[in-house]
């Protein structure tokens, strides 16, 4: 295991005892600085964290470490700057890959298409089109897709981005005059993935650059995937020959894991872990933990903590003290007002001061009658209490969750936009 390795797991360890406050304040910007046999020394950004973390946590890592490695370390912590070059994502993504993901009825077609289109890339499905609610391992295909490719084809022009990252790689690349340069490192990689598709349709200029870089890499026979938390057909302000194209190739979607697959799930994250599972403690846990597989990730590494740093027995009762740990950290699973706002906003591609505020735009509109409907819906605020956060009167708020209701009748891909969004936030 290399250093960033070493600090990721430390640092997974200490979030199953640690509340998250406490990891971002104090562990944020730290990093290994040396590694060896019995010696760690970890680096703080500034002298006033590094006197915090040796006077309260430097007895934790060393457990951690313990734990983790059935040895004892010398933990030192130094103050020291950070460096460029240690990244800490690559080590996290190097792990997602097609050997890691466990294969079920509801995502075994996006699985065998991403892994067709990893060994034959442009050849198979272009493009591959990928979607599915939040937490159910389409940004994990994703990287799965890049690491396959990357060792098969090493000499391959891989880029993977996110279409939000596109969006403000392209503006700034605008400002600065540097639009050539961003317009050519898209257009000449061989491979292009996009996490999130479903952010381009924010702004028209965006939708033009994709377009052509669409374009000249589909023709030349390059690789493209995308994914989205929605079929193309369901993405709102897209442009029509956006559209078109994105159905050209193969489209696939992700459901949520059924019960088997569930619990396959958790056998294979607690493995990894080295974590005993019960039958019963996985047919518990995959019995309350339906929505996504994010959470079941997350349960696992709760009961670990507890198995590795309490020494408790993984149980039933232990795992439901997990999974009501989960539960109390995750606001999507009693969302405020606030939360189903921000939610909405993200999935029309709007900005909350606009929605807050007077425009009459079509889809700001839409955004601002769906936030009412929302936190009716979901957590059944008063119209008044409703009326508050969003800067209406009481009349208006019965007039647009009308509208709503109206909206909502005969109209299935409405109805699936609402259900996505509320999956988004119960996924928060
Ligand atoms: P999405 O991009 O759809 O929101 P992610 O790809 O980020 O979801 O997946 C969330 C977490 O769940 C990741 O840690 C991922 O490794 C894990 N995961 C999702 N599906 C599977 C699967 N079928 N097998 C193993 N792990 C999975
Ligand atoms: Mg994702």
């Amino acid at each position: 295991m290399n250093k960033e390795d070493v600090w990721e797991r430390v640092l997974e360890t200490l979030r199953g005892v640690l509340p998250e406050t406490v990891i971002k304040a104090w562990f944020d910007d730290t990093y290994v600085s040396f590694l060896d046999e019995g010696r760690i020394v970890i680096a703080a950004p500034t002298d006033f964290k590094r006197d915090a973390l040796s006077k309260r946590y430097e007895g934790s890592i060393a457990r951690a470490l313990f734990h983790i490695f059935n040895r004892s370390y010398r933990v030192e912590i130094v103050t020291l700057v950070k460096s460029e070059s240690g990244s800490q994502t690559t080590a996290q993504s190097e792990v997602y890959t097609f050997d890691s993901f466990v294969v079920g009825p509801t995502n075994q077609f996006a699985h065998a298409a991403a892994l067709a289109v990893a060994n034959n890339p442009g050849k198979s499905y272009n493009p591959l089109f990928i979607y599915g609610g939040s937490g159910l391992g389409k940004t994990h295909l994703l990287y799965a897709i890049r690491n396959h490719i990357k060792r098969t084809n090493p000499d391959l022009k891989i880029c993977m981005i996110n279409a939000e990252q596109f969006f403000s790689e392209l503006v700034r690349a605008i400002e600065t005059n540097n639009r050539a340069v961003f317009t050519e490192k898209y257009r000449k990689s061989d491979i292009l993935l996009v996490d999130d598709i479903q952010f381009i349709a924010k702004k028209d200029f965006v939708q033009e650059e994709f377009f052509h870089t669409f374009n000249t890499l589909h023709e030349s026979g390059r690789q493209i995937v995308l994914v989205s938390d929605r079929p193309p057909r369901d993405m709102r302000m897209l442009e029509e020959r956006l559209r078109s194209r994105f159905e050209w190739g193969l489209v696939v979607d992700i459901q949520p894991p059924d019960l088997e697959t569930r619990m396959a799930i958790l056998r294979f994250k607690a493995q990894g872990l080295g974590l005993p599972m019960p039958d019963t403690v996985s047919q518990h846990i995959a019995e309350t933990v339906t929505t996504n597989v994010r959470q079941l990730e997350g349960t696992v590494k709760k009961l670990f903590a507890y198995y590795d740093l309490m020494g408790y027995n993984v149980d039933v009762e232990t795992a439901t003290r997990a999974i009501s740990d989960l539960m109390k950290e995750m606001p999507g699973l009693n969302p405020t007002p606030e939360l189903i706002l921000k939610s909405v906003c993200t999935f029309y591609g709007v900005e909350e001061k606009d929605v807050i505020g007077s425009s009459r735009r079509a889809n700001i509109v839409q955004a601002r009658q769906t936030s009412m409907f929302l936190m009716r819906e979901i957590i059944g605020k008063s119209y008044h209490e409703i009326a508050e956060v969003l800067n209406r009167d009481h009349s208006t708020v019965i007039y647009s969750i009308d509208r709503i209701n109206e909206q909502k009748k005969d109209n299935a891909d409405f109805q699936n936009e609402l259900k996505i969004i509320t999956e988004n936030i119960r996924a928060e």
